[in-house]
């Protein structure tokens, strides 16, 4: 068995790292023609991209690359006129994408030459329903060493607000729910979801400086599908109450939506109410998770899970829906990011191999059901939850301790406040969510900053 004991850390001051925050955005009626004119263009120039990429191939046995599709753009606006409506950056960037994709290609490819067990696709063209966001690559630009605003920002009529200044489309209105760091931002992303909302993505580089201070406590996570999450020590999470409500709604708009007539006009407006209703439960499984993962890097220095095979696991017909509703990849990508960004601590992942049937006293394997909820231990005696004895499992991997056979406080069940939706199921002892004010990350949109 591999026991990492270290326990990485990086060091602070030069390391970065890249987030995205997601705000609400109300273009004007004009402006939402206007960006549907240009992700109409967009799209075909992505799609003439892939295919001169192809096509190149075919001829010459090589690739063309991003720099010679780029140098092409000049000349082509010149001679298109829809092509010169575009802001050109923003074309740009249209372009890279096309990198991107056959990047990833490439990279795939290679895998799989060496072996690994990956589908490789090639760069496809995208249906206009499919083209739904367009960058601006550069919020701020470099002239005369100093840097001026590409992207501009003004704080709006109440602090709730902004207005975003998007050359090419002009002043939109944002909701600010959260403060913008627009000295760091980098990128801007204009981004329609399929119930007809706006967002606009704003991605920001940050510094690097823990700001929650070590307790010196280590955890393993076990993530499964009758506790959303179990910790080392005994606490868990369960799976959102309010989450299964719009599940089943969803559910409900799904099967009415089957009853109508394709193409009708009612057909139509079904598929937006199932549209709104599927990004609700999106919203509400990320904002789950996002305070999930905010819990348990606050609650624990040192983190650990399980490296899941999700991609294998989804495969499984009767697991998959349930698998994929948990989100567990979504809560560990998330919990490995706040634990870099806000303790400096990278979290560290183990071979899932029997971390369900080990038991975490004695080493010996007892083999269990999915039904059974117990682990007890034929040969120590040790009798534990069967989540908690994995997460002790998954701890003991990785830092070569676990919590088992110390004395453990009572154990709580964490309570995630969801936006308006009351709480799911607590015991008296709940731990609830506090978010640290020591740290201006989380503070919610107390202030509008602009560096
Ligand atoms: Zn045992």
């Amino acid at each position: 068995m591999s026991r990492p004991r270290k326990k990485n850390s990086i060091t602070p001051s030069v390391a970065t790292i890249r987030v995205t925050h997601k705000y609400r955005a109300y273009p004007t009626v004009l402006q939402e023609y206007t960006i549907e004119n240009w992700l109409f263009i967009l799209c075909s120039v992505y799609n003439h991209a892939i295919e001169e990429r192809a096509e190149g191939y075919k001829n010459t046995g090589e690739t063309i690359s991003y720099s010679a599709q780029q140098n092409a753009l000049p000349v082509l606006r010149k001679a298109d006129p829809a092509l010169r409506k575009v802001h050109s950056q923003v074309l740009q960037d249209c372009l890279q994408r096309v990198d991107k994709a056959y990047q990833k290609f490439f990279e795939d490819l290679k895998q799989k030459k060496a072996g690994a067990k990956i589908k490789v696709g090639y760069p496809r063209r995208k249906k206009l329903e499919k083209y739904r966001s367009l960058t601006y690559p550069q919020v701020w630009m470099k002239s005369k060493d100093r840097l001026t605003e590409n992207i501009k920002i003004r704080s709006g009529e109440d602090r709730r607000s902004a207005l975003v200044i998007l050359p090419g489309i002009g002043g939109m209105n944002i909701r600010v729910h959260r403060a913008v760091d627009w000295r760091n931002a980098k990128t801007v992303t204009l981004k329609r979801e399929a119930s007809g909302a706006w967002y606009i993505c704003v991605s920001v580089e940050k510094e690097l400086v823990p700001t929650v201070s070590d307790n010196g406590k280590t955890t393993g996570v076990d993530v499964g599908l009758h506790k959303a999450v179990a910790t080392s020590d005994g606490n868990f999470a369960e799976h959102p109450k309010f989450i299964n409500k719009a599940e089943r709604r969803l559910r409900k708009a799904q099967k009415v939506l089957s009853r109508r007539e394709k193409g009708s006009a009612n057909y139509q407006k079904q598929k937006g109410i199932l549209a709104r209703r599927h990004e609700r439960v999106a919203n509400r499984r990320r904002d789950f998770l996002h305070k999930l993962s905010l819990w348990l890097v606050l609650s624990y220095s040192y983190i650990a899970f399980e490296k899941l095979n999700i991609a294998a696991m989804v495969k499984n017909p009767h697991l998959a829906k349930a698998i994929l509703d948990a989100g567990w990849g979504s809560l560990i990508r998330l919990t490995s990011y706040k634990s870099v960004m806000l303790r400096g601590n990278e979290v560290v992942r183990v071979n899932p191999a029997y971390t369900t049937q080990e038991c975490s006293k004695c080493g010996a394997r007892v083999p269990k059901t999915l039904t059974e909820r117990i682990h007890k231990c034929p040969q120590c005696g040790l009798v534990l939850d069967r989540d908690t004895n994995a997460a002790n499992v998954i701890e003991e991997r990785a830092f070569g301790s676990s919590t088992v056979g110390r004395d453990l406080p009572e154990p709580t069940v964490l309570a995630v406040n969801a936006c308006g939706d009351g709480t799911s199921a607590a015991s008296a002892s709940a731990v609830s969510l506090v978010v640290d004010p020591g740290s201006p990350d989380y503070n919610v949109a107390s202030a509008f900053s602009r560096g």
